[in-house]
Formats: structure tokens, sequence, C-alpha cells
């Protein structure tokens, strides 16, 4: 059995596969070549925003978007905790601070609640509203510039009650949407949430590649130009090796975009079927009865998840270890995703946070499993799974 199943996958669609990258060996434009045009206007269309921009890989996404909104030394970016460290890296980098809101204990994204508390927090140097920085993170007075609310899992955050927050402060936000294209949020795809969002096609997420790569959506057709300038040295669009800005090498492959042409034609399906295998482990679950009690993921209503993951929580972690000891008996794969939130982690230990600081994101952390998840998974493994966790 396996966690995630790229043979499957590649097993209906391999034809295509090749057809798409013999067509890049023949005319040969590696880098930015026709595929990544044509990308970039199927993506655009499928989120319903006018611009999209392929580039490296998720983080340069990231990295890119920040850049583009002019984050730097001075200025707070507000996030979740919990969440590939990509996420905050990218802010540290630019020299901002990442300041962290706990999540909401059931959907795990960024909690719209606490959010005015941190900002006032940041705004008043005070620690006694909420944790924020200290030390060395905050040796100056921050001025809160946005926030990146995560879709974690494929759930996307409360955009609603981010935005409502966001736009009384001023502040920009950018859908971190690594693990969540395809999801949708009351009828508005992922990508499309924010003033900007970055999405990931490492090999793992629900639309992957055969390597890395990445994109970023926006409809404003300034940031559009300075993001295409940005991923290509910062060059000015026309004459080459003008430099009218400090960029980074953030292209997307010519080679990867076409693999990505062809795993869109099925995508929709996909989508579908991960669904599918959702709602079954939800019916399978629910069938264990009261005493097993496995909370399944909460779906708030208006939300589709693209399901990059399909997660349980344990009561606790003990009972997780227990369940894990079970899984890896039987040879089914599991992971924790994520183990330790990343204000506990040492290369943001700089930021002065203490264990207890977010106590949501540090008990989901000791609690939550991952179980295998994607479109191939059939009835008959998901049945063997559930047996397997069905332990008192
Ligand atoms: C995967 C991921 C990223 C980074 O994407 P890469 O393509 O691996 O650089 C960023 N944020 C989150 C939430 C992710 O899951």
């Amino acid at each position: 059995m396996r966690f995630i199943d790229l043979e499957a996958q590649q097993g209906r669609i391999k034809e295509e596969i090749l057809r798409r990258i013999h067509h890049v060996l023949g005319h040969g434009q590696y880098i930015l070549g026709p595929e990544v045009q044509e990308l970039e206007a199927n993506l655009s269309a499928y989120v319903g925003v006018r611009h999209a921009v392929g580039c490296s890989s998720g983080t340069d996404a990231l990295l890119m978007a920040l850049m583009a909104l002019g984050v730097g030394r001075g200025d707070a970016v507000l996030t979740t905790p919990f969440t590939f460290a990509a996420t905050a890296e990218v802010i540290a980098m630019l020299g901002a601070t990442p300041v962290f809101v706990d999540i909401d204990p059931r959907t795990f994204n960024l909690s719209a609640d606490e959010l005015p508390l941190a900002l006032e927090a940041v705004q008043n140097g005070d620690r006694g509203v909420y944790p924020v920085p200290r030390g060395h993170g905050s040796a100056q007075r921050l001025t809160a510039r946005g926030v990146v609310p995560v879709n974690l899992f494929g759930l996307p955050a409360d955009y609603e009650g981010i935005c409502a927050v966001a736009r009384v402060h001023n502040l920009f936000v950018v859908e971190d949407a690594a693990q969540s294209f395809g999801a949708e949020y009351f009828g508005k795809k992922s990508g499309s949430l924010g003033d900007m969002a970055c999405t990931s096609f490492y090999p793992s997420k629900p639309l992957g590649c055969y390597g890395d790569g990445g994109m970023c959506f926006t409809d404003d057709e300034d940031l559009a130009m300075v993001l295409r300038s940005l991923r290509d040295h910062g060059n000015d669009g026309g004459c080459r090796y003008e430099s009218v800005r400090i960029g980074i090498n953030g292209r997307l492959d010519t080679i990867q975009a076409a693999v990505l042409l062809a795993k869109l034609e099925i995508f929709p399906e996909e989508l579908e079927l991960r669904q599918q295998v959702a709602s079954r482990y939800i019916d399978l679950m629910s069938s264990l009865g009261p005493g097993l009690s496995l909370l399944p993921p909460h779906v708030p209503s208006g939300h589709r998840s693209a399901w990059a993951l399909y997660n349980i929580l344990a009561q606790d972690e003990g009972h997780r270890s227990l369940l894990q000891g079970r899984l890896r008996e039987l040879g089914i794969p599991c992971a924790v995703y994520y183990p330790k939130p990343l204000h506990l982690q040492p290369a943001f230990a700089y930021l002065g946070y203490r264990k207890g600081d977010f106590p949501v994101s540090e008990d989901v952390s000791t609690r939550i499993l991952s179980l295998p998840m994607h479109p191939y998974l059939e009835v008959e493994e998901q049945e063997r799974i559930v047996s397997a966790l069905a332990v008192e």
C-alpha cells in the first residue's frame, strides 16, 4: 500500500506525458518555453484570476509574492505556526518578522478570531495581549504588513474572517495554496482568495510535476509584471541583461510545465476521486462507534478541500503511538504532519517564542496522524486501514 500513489496516476497518462516531453525536446526552448505560457493561461482560467506566473517551487512563489509586495526589515507578516517551514522561512529570509497566530482546533487553519489580538500585540509591543516575538525578532517596533493564511491539507482557511480583519488594518493577504490547488471556498477557487496566491507543484501535492515547480496567482496587473521580472533576475521584460530590480532565478522549467499540462487533463477527475476517498474514510470511521473517537476532518460549509492529506486526531500522544504501531505492523504507511509547530523549532528560536504560546497548534501536533490519501486508494485498502485503527 502507498501513502501517495504516483505510479497509478502515471499508468493512466504516461503516453501523453512522453508525447509532451518529446515535443519540448523538439523545440528545445527549455527555459520559459511555450508550455509555460500555455500552463499559465490554463491555470489562471481554472482558478479564475487574470494572471498566473509559473516559478521554480512553492517556496519561491511565496518568496516572490512577498518581494513583489515589498516586504522587508521592520515588517511583521502574520501566519500560522502549524505549517511547513517554507511559509515562515520566506518571511524571515526577507528580513521581516514572522508573527504567529494560533490555529482553529477544528480546521487546523489560522484563527481569524485571534488575528486581531496578535495585531494589537504587534502594534503595542505588548505580550500581555498575545504572544509576539521578543528579543532579536522584535528589536524594533514592527509594522504589520500582511497575513499569509495556509490552506492546510487542502482545506481553505477562513478568508471571510481573515480578509475582514485585513481590510480594517490595511494588510495584504497572500494565500499559501501549496496544498490546496483545486480547493473551493464558497464557489471561488483556491488561488483567488487573497491579493495573491502561491501554489506548489512538488510531486506529492494535489497537482504535482516530476520535480520542483510552483505558481503565483493575482488579479493585479502591476504585481504580475513585477513577479515576471522577479523570477528572471529582475529583468525589465524587454532588453536582456537590463536589471531593474533585485530578483532571483525562479523560473519554471518547460519540461515540468509539459508534465503538468498532461496531468491537468485528469486533474478534475482526480479531485473528485480524492473527495470520494475522503467521504469513504469518514463513513468507515463513523461505523467504528463513539468509543474510538477518531475525529474526522472538519470541512465547514461552503468549503471544498483538495484533500492533499487525510488526517485523524487521536485522543492523545500515547493513543497516536498505539495507532502508528498498529498501522506499521500491518504494512500501512502513515505520517505525522507536523510533529513540531514552527515556533518551537530551532530555526525560529530567535523569535523568542515559548512552549505554551500556541496551545492549539501544540496539542494538535501531538495528536494528528495522516493516513494514505490519493485518488487511486481502493475500498479494500481503506477498509484495512480503518479496521487497523479500531483498537481500544
Ligand atoms: C509544500 C509547501 C510549500 C513549499 O512548496 P515547495 O514547492 O516544496 O517549495 C509551502 N507551503 C506549504 C504549506 C507547503 O505544503
